[in-house]
């Protein structure tokens, strides 16, 4: 390696580091930790970051969950990357697991105090500070009547798009149980999934099943992630059902009811219903205000001089993010934190401008079907070609530019705007992406295509 591209490459690395601990504040300390801590930087080939990874495993599942997040925010950093690959360090004693030479994936099913890697209860997420409304009283009564009446409802299945509050009901409903119960696991499903792997490479699975099958109380968060995987669907199920058998609590969280989980086997789908399943919906305008009040009172406390946020700016937070709290409160505390440092008070229109990236984000609802159809028309050929395995350019290059838009203007994954497009899987999708950005700096013309279409997709709506 010449001295110069070593220099780049250190350089690189150090920007890998930065970027990993964005994605800690993206993604939280359980995800960091179970999926995207171990992943180094290798080198930068071309256009290509490259990083390592301890297993095939692993790979798979970041490509499949994060990849493309992490290359949106390298190239933040290096506009010039335009794809990642990843180099799989699987080391050869895996092909061995009797070898004890395994210490590091050892030390990590220990952490957090010897609980199996499991996930902590988070003690700040209570009912005390969960502002009850429309939206969210059925998750809230059920879980009452759970936390006084356990077995009331098992499971008791909530589900929810993302930054509803799932998550902190879910350590709610633990926080009080933990009062009264002396075994309640907290886990989530990546978690769940993680760590038995692990546990089958460590020989292991013994130990894995019995602490599970130990709780008195299981919380489980996410359930969408358990898909795919034969074996870890398969011990989830058996998990389940022991613990359902023994009598006890099971709680979950989902992003969609569970006859919408679409790679989940059927038997375990109607498990999953055999309790009581409710959903979290999105708070009314009332409500978002609460929260955000409640957030001022908290800020107020906690901050050494006294910042007050006018009805204003807290009504104007409240009404442009209105999908999800998480967000919402997000935009909050950039708010707090400007007027912390600055020390006055702030227009709307200061605020606009403080919010102008979150502002600019919410995309509305546009659907994959929307950008189908509106791709189709543009190009003018049929829907039936479009959807067809046919590889000519005159419906390949639509099929990718739609797939791109897809990635740009919905919140969907890559394997599931594959499976949007009869199935294709999410590698295609990655290709499809890179393919239309390479052409649109290569070709004004495409560009000014893609652009359009994106145009009438946002006049539409
Ligand atoms: P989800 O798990 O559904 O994606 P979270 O539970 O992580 O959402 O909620 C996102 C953020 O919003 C968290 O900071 C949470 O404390 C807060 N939050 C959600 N719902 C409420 C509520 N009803 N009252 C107060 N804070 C809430
Ligand atoms: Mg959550």
């Amino acid at each position: 390696m010449s001295n110069q591209t070593s220099l780049k490459n250190n350089l690189t690395s150090e920007k890998w580091d930065a970027l990993q601990s964005s994605l800690l504040g993206l993604y939280g300390k359980d995800v960091y930790t179970s999926w995207l801590q171990g992943v180094t930087f290798n080198k930068i080939n071309f256009n290509a970051l490259i990083l390592n990874v301890k297993t095939r495993f692993i790979r798979d599942w970041i490509v499949a969950h994060y990849a493309d997040k992490i290359l949106d925010l390298y190239k933040k950093q290096d506009s010039n990357i335009s794809r990642i690959e990843f180099q799989i360090l699987e080391r050869t004693e895996t092909k061995n697991p009797k070898s004890n030479v395994i210490d590091f994936e050892k030390k990590d099913l220990v952490q957090d105090s010897g609980s199996y890697g499991l996930s902590k209860i988070d003690e700040r997420l209570v009912f005390d500070n969960f502002v009850v409304g429309k939206s969210n009283e059925l998750a809230f009564a059920a879980a009452n009547r759970i936390i006084d009446n356990l077995n009331k409802y098992n499971p008791l299945y909530i589900y929810g798009g993302v930054g509803l509050g799932k998550t902190h009901i879910l350590n709610a409903i633990g926080n009080q149980l933990l009062k009264k119960v002396d075994k309640v696991i907290y886990v989530s499903a990546e978690r769940f999934m993680y760590q038995f792997v692990r546990s089958i490479k460590n020989n292991e699975v013994v130990k894995f099943k019995d602490i599970f099958r130990s709780a008195k109380v299981l919380i489980i968060d996410d359930i969408q992630f358990v898909s795919g995987k034969d074996v870890t669907q398969e011990e989830f199920f058996h998990t389940f059902n022991a613990l359902i058998e023994s009598g006890s609590q099971i709680v979950i969280s989902c992003d969609r009811p569970p006859n919408e989980l679409d790679r989940i086997q059927d038997r375990i789908k109607s498990r999953l219903s055999g309790g009581l399943v409710v959903d979290v919906q999105s708070p009314d305008f009332e409500q978002r205000v609460k929260i955000l009040k409640q957030r001022c009172l908290k800020e107020f406390h906690a901050s050494e001089r006294n910042i007050i946020i006018d009805d204003e700016i807290i009504n104007f937070i409240a009404n442009e993010l209105k999908l999800s709290i998480r967000e919402m409160i997000g935009a909050f505390n950039r708010i707090a934190a400007y007027l912390n440092i600055n020390q006055r008070k702030i227009s709307v229109a200061e605020a606009k401008h403080i919010l102008r990236d979150s502002l600019n984000k919410i995309h509305t609802n546009i659907t994959i079907e929307d950008i189908q159809k509106t791709v189709v028309s543009y190009y003018n050929i049929s829907m039936h070609d479009f959807m067809s395995s046919r590889r000519s350019r005159s419906v390949a290059r639509p099929r990718q530019i739609a797939m791109y838009l897809a990635k740009k203007m919905t919140t969907k994954s890559l394997p599931d705007i594959g499976r949007n497009f009869s199935g294709r899987d999410h590698t295609t999708v990655i290709h499809a992406i890179k393919k239309v950005e390479e052409l649109m700096i290569q070709d004004k013309n495409f560009e000014n295509e893609v652009k359009d279409i994106n145009g009438k997709l946002t006049k539409s709506i």
